[in-house]
């Protein structure tokens, strides 16, 4: 099969392509680098069945070309991380909504299954823990940025879903919850490559907040088998899951288990949301999804710890700090 993976020169997108290709698969991927890295795709070009555009997602002429020439759609290509969000909220905003409008409109036109990477961030401030997919989500007001990463994902979950309803166009969602592994970057605000970085140089590890806050971190592979199970699924056509892990943990006792298992001097610290994001920031207090369906349905199972994973992600920024130092 060849497949098109947008965003695949992301930290998941990288990845997933390399699953597929694993797995004999054909892939071409579609990468603006706003956020990806050409380094996280660097061992893969130069393969005959890997191919590479670097254009906008958002341009439905260039969506087209590439949908027309495939078997299948991974859409992953989006803005991430809530700092990112914050920082810049129109190209974020637009990438996601027209990104999702041209992948879309042009797997309905050639008819191609597109899995659709949606995130645990659209449940938003609900209290109703753990969170289902059937559950209502509780999205804060516009005045606040953030909330417009939620409710941009969640338009696309609609116009997802509107297209499987108008013409069975073979979609399937996936709601990411915190997803960690090798390559993660720290510069849009995601917390394991931060603390690991800050816990290796021994410099203050940041918790923001009192640290109260919890969160279910999910090792990349896991998540990538999930998506690549999905979608290979009939009857997961034009349905939602969730897709992480429901082991959570406080960002407090995160900081401590980085600290420990560099074996750092680092000092943690609070930092207020106020110094961290500016005004008028809220974070969720608790985060924790209901794996049920995914369980049920593909027979999903998280199979690495959290520890696991941050042996990686400490091998991979040691590295990374090693080449910066070169
Ligand atoms: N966080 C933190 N220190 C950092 C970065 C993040 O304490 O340097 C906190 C953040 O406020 C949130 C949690 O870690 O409560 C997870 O943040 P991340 O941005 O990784 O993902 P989110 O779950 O918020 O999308």
């Amino acid at each position: 099969m060849r497949y098109l993976v947008t965003g695949g020169a992301g930290f998941i997108g990288s990845h997933l392509c390399e699953s597929l290709l694993q797995a004999q698969h054909q892939v071409l991927v579609l990468d603006d680098f706003s956020t990806g890295r050409q380094q996280n795709i660097a061992h893969l070009e130069g393969r005959k069945d890997f191919e590479l555009i670097c254009a906008d997602v958002t341009d439905l002429d260039v969506a087209r070309d590439c949908v027309r020439g495939v078997d299948r759609v991974f859409h992953l290509a989006s803005a991430v991380g809530v700092e990112l969000i914050i920082r810049e909220p129109i190209r974020t905003i637009e990438t996601m909504v027209d990104g999702a409008a041209a992948v879309f409109d042009a797997a309905a036109r050639y008819r191609k299954p597109v899995l659709f990477t949606s995130t645990s961030e659209v449940y938003g401030k609900s209290p109703k823990v753990p969170f289902r997919e059937t559950d209502d989500l509780v999205i804060g007001s516009p005045t606040y940025r953030r909330w417009s990463y939620a409710t941009a994902k969640a338009l696309d979950e609609f116009l997802a879903l509107a297209h499987w309803h108008h013409a069975r166009l073979p979609v399937v969602i996936a709601r990411l919850f915190n997803t960690v592994g090798p390559r993660q970057s720290g510069q849009y605000g995601m917390v394991i490559p931060r603390f690991v970085r800050q816990a290796l140089l021994g410099r203050p590890i940041t918790v923001y907040g009192d640290g109260s806050q919890t969160r279910c971190f999910c090792d990349v592979r896991d998540v990538v088998s999930a998506l690549m199970r999905l979608l290979d699924t009939p009857a997961a056509h034009g349905e939602i899951f969730n897709v992480g892990s429901d082991r959570e943990i406080t960002i407090g006792e995160l900081a401590a288990l980085v600290r420990s298992m560099t074996r750092s001097r680092s000092e943690i610290v609070h930092v207020s949301y106020q110094e961290a994001y500016g005004a008028g920031f809220e974070d969720m207090e608790r985060r924790v999804p209901d794996l049920t369906k995914v369980r049920r349905w593909i027979g999903y199972e998280p199979r690495f710890t959290l520890e696991q994973t941050l042996e990686d992600v400490v091998a991979f920024v040691q590295g990374q700090l090693e080449a910066e130092a070169r």
